[in-house]
């Protein structure tokens, strides 16, 4: 039975979720061994076991250094954040960890087949959506897909309140704010829903901000209150830390349900009984809340939407069950906040939903309700320009943040001089326009370009964003029949080799100990090397004349090159394109008020203030000191650079290296 197989996995900051389709064609949600719907994401490194869930969160306290929480939020980088018995993990291995109990648990109910759709947060770039792929792998699941949680959660919605039914009632189309707020995340989303399409507007969010927060909040109160009765503060240890905080979370839930919570502290042999009512409660967390309702106004704004435009307001993430969640949400936009479906459930029954899709597109089963989903780039996509009349090198973006995918981008450029010869395209992902601020994500030059170009010339970089997260930038220069093509893709973090090393220590019944072997093989020095090689860079990319193979190009480089500096100028408008049909106004990036056509309007040599980008000689006329000065500099760096880079590898690699003294 096709649909019995089709499984969604919210694999949460704080807590995960499954859900399957069950014979009935409808999502239910899956127990645990232990009996539950949720299992913490927490991972306890035993010496003979690896324990995940309930238990792991429990004793967390009594063994810092084995326990890892909060993985998901490392996801991306090369190591977790904190070492686990002194080793660094790559963070998808935890997750991994994590994945392989709910493994065992789908497999006690669903059975060996089941196909599954892992969740992850909208702002997640490829390279944790490759991660965390990744670490299904590890895991031994049958990945259908990533999706979205925002999506999922509204197709969780969508199926409480009939609408993905093909016998519900129809409601024709509407715009849904997706409120998360999780444990150390909170996600707004907003999202058009029509008949067969789920179409991502705008999303936004805060990282840094969860029901956590609330908890350490109540934590630095009944802290307070011991110190003025003791003289002493539980914070100053970390397993009566450890121990308030799980006190402090019971009082949180109690508050939710009831006005009023007593926090008992014990430390030092001392106790100490701090009641809370809701109100102080509510007091004392008033700007976190506020935090979250800026974020949706911006949110808002962004998409060019009112409120009266938004017909649903959906509450995801355990957190929304703070009574002053909804009370201040429903002040701010007049709406009644949705609770139709648990919000500890939503995204995992929407997962299950899209996977029961996927197999039914991919295998010709009966899909029930059909959709297409369309999301949105979380970080702006530009290149980097000089602007003439300052010469500051500026951030130009092409494909703003919230642009549908897939999209492509046009944008004008001009030669910053007289003959120049060379022009290098910076690729850079970021909202700012100081390319320092942004992420340099790759980088491509055309050279040889014919003798005596006048200065001004037309240059043309287009980007091409594909739903798989491939950037292809093409730089043309019309008339000289110079073109190059740049892929960028997502590094992929762990080699495939690695992956499969991993899932055997992730497989493995031996407890740490099949980690601590596989550390010393799979990262050996290279987890050091990694920690130091990727910070600027989260992509690779393979560059090419547009005819011939790819070829692997090292490390980008987040320095100007010394001598091929580009230059390039003059903005046309941004056209950015989608074969999708636009709806409401989208958000865009804080350069470009609106696009589809309405950018800015320049021509090559109209002297338009904004613009722009590209590489450049080195101009031979203008402000002769300005470059002498800059080449000085350049030389100096890259002097500094070679020797810092020399002096880093003969230390990782004693002895490979050969000296030069
Ligand atoms: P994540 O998506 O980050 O894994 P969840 O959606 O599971 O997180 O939300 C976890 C957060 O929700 C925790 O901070 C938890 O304390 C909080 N939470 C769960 N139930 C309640 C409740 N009844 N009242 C207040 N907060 C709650
Ligand atoms: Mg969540």
């Amino acid at each position: 039975m096709a649909d019995a197989r089709a499984v969604g996995i919210d694999l949460g900051t704080s807590n995960s979720a499954v859900a399957w389709v069950d014979a009935s064609g409808q999502t239910t949600m899956l127990r645990n061994a232990e009996g539950d719907i949720i299992t913490p994401s927490v991972v306890l490194f035993d010496d003979s076991e690896v324990i995940v869930g309930k238990e792991a969160r429990r004793l967390a306290h009594l063994y810092p250094d084995r326990v890892a929480e909060w993985v998901k939020r490392d996801m991306g980088q090369p190591v977790y954040s904190r070492p686990i018995r002194g080793e660094r993990l790559p963070p998808e291995v935890i997750q991994a960890c994590i994945l392989r109990k709910l493994k065992a648990d789908i497999l006690a109910t669903v059975g060996p087949t089941a196909k599954a759709v892992i969740t992850v947060p909208a702002y997640f770039d490829e390279l944790r959506r490759k991660a965390t792929a990744d670490a299904g792998e590890m895991a031994g699941l049958s990945l259908l897909d990533i999706v979205n949680e925002p999506t999922a959660a509204a197709l969780g919605f969508g199926e409480a309140l009939g609408y993905l039914s093909p016998l519900g009632k129809p409601l024709g189309e509407m715009v849904v704010m997706v409120y998360d707020l999780g444990g150390g995340t909170f996600d707004a989303t907003l999202l058009r829903l029509a008949p067969g399409d789920i179409r991502t507007l705008a999303t936004d969010g805060d990282v840094q901000l969860g029901g956590h927060d609330w908890d350490t909040r109540l934590v630095n109160y009944a802290a307070e209150a011991f110190r003025q009765a003791h003289g002493r503060d539980p914070r100053d240890d970390p397993g009566a830390l450890s121990r308030l905080y799980a006190t402090a979370v019971e009082a949180k839930h109690t508050l939710s349900a009831r006005t009023r919570a007593t926090l008992r502290v014990e430390y030092a042999g001392l106790t100490c009984e701090v009641p809370v009512t809701r109100e102080a409660f509510e007091e004392m967390t008033a700007d976190l809340v506020e935090r979250t309702a800026y974020t949706i106004r911006q949110l808002l704004a962004a998409a060019g939407l009112q409120w009266s435009d938004v017909a649903r307001l959906l509450l995801v993430g355990g957190a929304t069950r703070m009574p002053m969640v909804s009370r201040r949400l429903h002040e701010l936009t007049g709406l009644t906040p949705d609770r139709t479906v648990n919000p500890d459930e939503a995204v995992a029954r929407g997962a299950a939903i899209y996977a029961k899709y996927l197999l039914a597109v991919r295998e010709g089963g009966p899909a029930g309700a059909t959709f297409k989903v369309t999301n949105v780039n979380s970080h702006s996509l530009g290149v980097e320009g000089i602007d003439p009349q300052t010469y500051r090198k500026v951030n130009i973006v092409l494909i703003p943040r919230n642009t549908p995918l897939p999209a492509k981008a046009v944008e004008r450029f001009m030669t910053k001089t007289e003959g120049q010869r060379s022009i290098v395209i910076q690729v850079l992902e970021g909202e700012s326009s100081l390319p320092g601020e942004c992420m340099a994500i790759g980088r491509t030059v055309i050279r040889d370009l014919p003798a005596g170009l006048p200065k001004g010339w037309p240059v043309e970089v287009s980007f091409e964003y594909g739903e798989n997260g491939r950037l292809t930038v093409r730089g043309q220069v019309p008339g000289t029949h110079r073109e190059v093509v740049l892929d960028l893709e997502r590094d992929v973090g762990l080699s495939n080799e690695g992956i499969s090393r991993w899932k055997q220590a992730v497989a493995s019944t031996a407890g740490f100990d099949a980690f601590e072997n596989m550390i010393q093989e799979v990262l050996n020095v290279p987890v050091a090397a990694k920690a130091v090689a990727t910070p600027n860079s989260a992509w690779s990319s393979s560059l090419a004349a547009p005819s011939a193979p790819r070829r692997e190009v090292p490390p980008i480089q987040s320095q100007p090159m010394p001598l091929d500096a580009p230059v390039v100028s003059g903005p046309t408008p941004a056209r950015v394109e989608s074969p999708l049909p636009l709806g409401a106004p989208l958000g865009s990036g804080p350069e470009f008020p609106s696009h589809g056509g309405a950018g800015r309007t320049a021509g090559l040599d109209d002297g338009a203030p904004t613009f722009v980008p590209l590489a450049d000689a080195p101009p031979a006329g203008s402000n002769p000191l300005r470059w002498v000065g800059s080449l000085i500099g350049y030389g100096l760096s890259a002097a500094v650079g070679i020797a810092a880079g020399y002096l880093l590898i003969s230390w990782l690699f004693p002895g490979r290296v050969p000296r030069f003294w």
